[in-house]
């Protein structure tokens, strides 16, 4: 599996602000935030994108989306939030290593750019 810059974060060789970390995730916020929040949950390891995901991974990606719910709450979300995750070429994907962009603090329209 080829690294990213994703990689380099999860060693802490390079800076992020972290908000949660366990053993099998973290999340940061997202360097160039399109909304007042803008967190990244990653897996530690690593899955390029969905599309390379397999049943092997089912508990793992189980367990991000809860990420999203225990971040959220940290984060003073309740009044909601929109997590995307961009899949390759089509789906805007520019990290090959699985992301939930998890954002909020604003009104987000539908459908989407
Ligand atoms: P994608 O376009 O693949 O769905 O999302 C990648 C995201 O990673 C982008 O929103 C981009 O701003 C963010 N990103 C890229 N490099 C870094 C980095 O070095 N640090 C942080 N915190 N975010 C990054």
């Amino acid at each position: 599996m080829s690294e990213t810059i994703f990689s380099k974060i999860i060693r802490k060789e390079i800076p992020a602000d972290i908000v949660y970390e366990d053993d099998l995730a973290l999340a940061f916020r997202d360097v160039h935030p399109q909304a007042p929040v803008h967190i990244l949950i990653i897996p530690k390891k690593v899955i390029v994108s969905i599309a390379s995901a397999t049943a092997e991974d089912a508990t793992l990606l189980g367990h991000l989306l809860l990420i999203v719910k225990k971040v959220a709450i940290q984060e003073g979300l309740e009044n909601g939030y929109r997590v995307v995750i961009n899949t390759g070429e089509d789906g805007g994907q520019t990290v090959f290593h699985l992301h939930l962009h998890l954002m909020g603090k604003r009104l987000m329209t539908w459908p989407p750019g």
